[in-house]
């Protein structure tokens, strides 16, 4: 066990679950740095992670949560996915994926991130070995042997043998460590909003790729849905300012025919879908996580997931280790993370250009892939297996 803090900067979705983690592997002493101010118990966090999304959990990350004995807390406020529902607007080739099929209880469950941040924040200020520093910031790092020197907004100085960049797409520690980033802006937008509905779900989530780019209609509990739309900036400008009663329509008709009707729509916002890959994730006493690794395109809904994947991995890794800082021990780590990233990264990317092209032949093709999917039981289980986080 080591005697200095693990300094984690940047407490969003990322950041928590890595903090709480790491205590769970043995970690001693947890230092989070989080720019927003965390305000829990009293009330629900509004941080950039923590706000009005929903997240589909992967049955994997439902078993991660199981075992750091947040599983029933959460699932207080989810909606089971019980089928995935993937199509095409108007034209052939539609593939489903279900819980029955797959012999599991469910494929996944959607929670607001509000929920899941006021259930993870709740468990790192429950723990005494976890220190919330919020809001406070880093000013500067300064590589020491053995470690850095990390200096605060508040003016408080740390020193620690391992300093993890979870601070999101636009990581300043990262940085600060050196490290650049690749940028791949796709042009377009996700809009996000939650929708009621006339009827239930019945626990299916909807994938439909449109001429536009992909949407996802992800079952949420009490009879609605969190809606990912997306599309060119310009499109979104368009859905972003039309009249409720329109852009249900509109949305309606987008929709397969066999979802349910929708009856409102909530608050919409946007996201800039700008994917971004750190050129390098460890280097000496350091390691880049979560967005500040790797941001993915939310069409499959996998970006957290992948980074729960990590960062088990990570925490099992260096949690009770006397040197969580050695470069081969952060190596060990990158390599065994290596190969489901890329799979996953390039799967994101891949996807939605495929379903974007519009010549008859890349239809085709596209088509006879879900039909595919579909025909092929054995194949199908595959892909539900990988997004399953099994
Ligand atoms: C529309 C949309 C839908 C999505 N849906 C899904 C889904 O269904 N399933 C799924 O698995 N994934 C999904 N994702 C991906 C998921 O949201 C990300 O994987 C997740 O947000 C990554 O969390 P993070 O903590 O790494 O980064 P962020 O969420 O960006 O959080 C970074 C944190 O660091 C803080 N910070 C920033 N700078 C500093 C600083 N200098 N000092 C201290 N703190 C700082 C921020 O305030 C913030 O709290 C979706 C993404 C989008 C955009």
């Amino acid at each position: 066990m080591t005697q200095q803090p693990l300094v984690i900067v940047g407490g969003g979705m990322a950041g928590a679950m890595l903090a709480l983690l790491l205590r769970r592997y043995g970690a001693g002493e947890v230092v989070l740095v989080e720019s927003h101010p965390l305000t829990l118990p009293e009330a629900p966090p509004l941080t950039p992670s923590f706000d009005a999304r929903s997240t589909a959990l992967s049955a994997g990350t439902l078993a991660v949560l199981d075992d750091l004995g947040l599983g029933e807390a959460i699932r207080e406020h989810v909606a089971a996915i019980g089928t995935v529902h993937v199509s095409r607007q108007s034209r052939l080739g539609l593939t489903r994926m279900s819980a029955q099929e797959e012999g599991v209880d469910q494929l996944g469950a959607v929670v607001e991130n509000r929920w899941l941040g006021f259930v993870l924040l709740g468990a790192l200020f429950r723990d005494d070995g976890i220190r919330v520093r919020a809001p406070d910031s880093l000013t500067g790092i300064r590589r020491l042997e053995g470690g850095y020197q990390v200096s605060l907004g508040s003016g408080e100085t740390l020193h620690t043998p391992l300093l993890i960049a979870a601070d999101g797409a636009r990581s300043a520690t990262r940085e600060w460590l050196g490290i650049s980033a690749r940028d791949h802006d796709t042009g377009h937008d996700a809009l996000i909003a939650n929708l009621s509905l006339a009827s239930d779900h019945d626990g299916i989530a909807y994938e439909r790729f449109l001429n536009d780019g992909p949407l996802a209609l992800l079952p949420l509990p009490d009879q609605r849905f969190a809606l990912v739309w997306t599309g060119p900036r310009e499109q979104v400008d368009q859905w972003m300012a039309l009249g409720e009663r329109e852009v249900l329509a509109q949305l309606q008709s987008c929709c397969p025919a066999d979802a349910p009707r929708l009856t409102g729509i909530g608050e919409r916002q946007r996201y800039p879908l700008v994917l971004t890959e750190a050129c390098a994730q460890v280097v000496p006493h350091a390691v880049v996580v979560g967005n500040a690794a790797h941001t993915l395109h939310p069409v499959a809904g996998q970006g957290f997931n992948l980074t729960v994947r990590d960062l088990l991995a990570l925490a099992q890794t260096v949690g009770s280790s006397d040197q969580p800082g050695n470069l081969s021990t952060l190596q060990a780590y990158a390599e065994k993370r290596e190969k489901d990233q890329a799979l996953i990264s390039q799967a994101s990317r891949w996807v939605p250009e495929l379903f974007r092209v519009q010549q008859p032949l890349f239809a085709h093709s596209r088509q006879l892939g879900l039909v595919a999917l579909d025909i092929l039981p054995g194949l199908r289980s595959g892909f539900a297996k990988r997004a399953m986080g099994l």
